[in-house]
């Protein structure tokens, strides 16, 4: 198996031979065509597990196939993805991955996190924002700000759920999600990442997708 087999079309298939991956990792294998078919996926998976590219590569393909036109500049941002992730190092991580991912494709990826100034991650948002990699804290004092609109999210990922929750932000996870502008479970794809499957996560799942498949590897 290889990732030439796999229909992720021909922009994101150049930056994939980029990135210089072999083979598809067990996660990716499995994941990905389950993405594409545009199914909510709960899928238990650990670190370094090649989840972020898991997410990434359904969210992107389908993006560009979809013919959706890029953001561009704006003062206010309206992501296409929103993914959410308990801390900075593991978002800017994601950050990373998917700006190799969506390189030319006229898709901009960016992150906000706490703990760093909001000045520096507003004037990247503006700059045009597709893709929106955050923490639960900082995305809710943005979008109370009026600085991000969820209105236009189609895709939503969750990565690290379990420890998103341990670290306590479950309510703003709920918050974020069930804003009255995001596109209700249905008409948007949700993708979860865990770890563990423990009853909290089960609910959250139960509460956030329709009719998900579930993944462990
Ligand atoms: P992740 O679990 O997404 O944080 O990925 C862990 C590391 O594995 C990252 O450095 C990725 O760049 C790398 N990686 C992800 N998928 C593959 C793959 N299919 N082949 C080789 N390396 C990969």
């Amino acid at each position: 198996s290889s990732f030439e087999d796999i229909e992720l079309g021909p922009e994101l298939a150049a930056n994939v031979r980029r990135c210089k991956y072999s083979k598809p990792t067990p996660v990716q294998r499995y994941s990905i065509p389950i993405g594409l078919a545009g199914r909510d996926l709960m899928a238990c998976a650990q670190t370094g597990s090649g989840k972020t590219a898991a997410f990434c590569f359904p969210v992107i393909a389908q993006i560009l196939k979809s013919g959706e036109q890029p953001t561009g500049r704006s003062r206010k941002a309206f992501p296409l993805a929103l993914v959410l992730s308990p801390t900075r190092e593991l978002s800017s991580q994601i950050h990373e991955e998917s700006r190799k991912f969506a390189y030319q494709t006229g898709l901009r990826s960016v992150v906000v996190y706490g703990g760093a100034p909001v000045v520096n991650q507003l004037r990247e948002m503006e700059k045009g924002c597709d893709l929106l990699v955050a923490t639960p804290g900082r995305l809710s004092d943005l979008i109370e700000r009026a600085r991000v609109s969820l209105s236009r999210v189609q895709y939503l990922a969750l990565d690290e759920a379990d420890r998103m929750l341990d670290m306590g932000f479950e309510p703003q996870i709920r918050r974020i999600v069930e804003q009255e502008d995001m596109p209700r479970t249905g008409q948007r794809q949700t993708l979860m990442f865990s770890a563990t499957f423990p009853k909290e996560i089960q609910r959250l799942a139960a509460d956030f997708m329709h009719n998900y498949i579930f993944l462990a590897v």
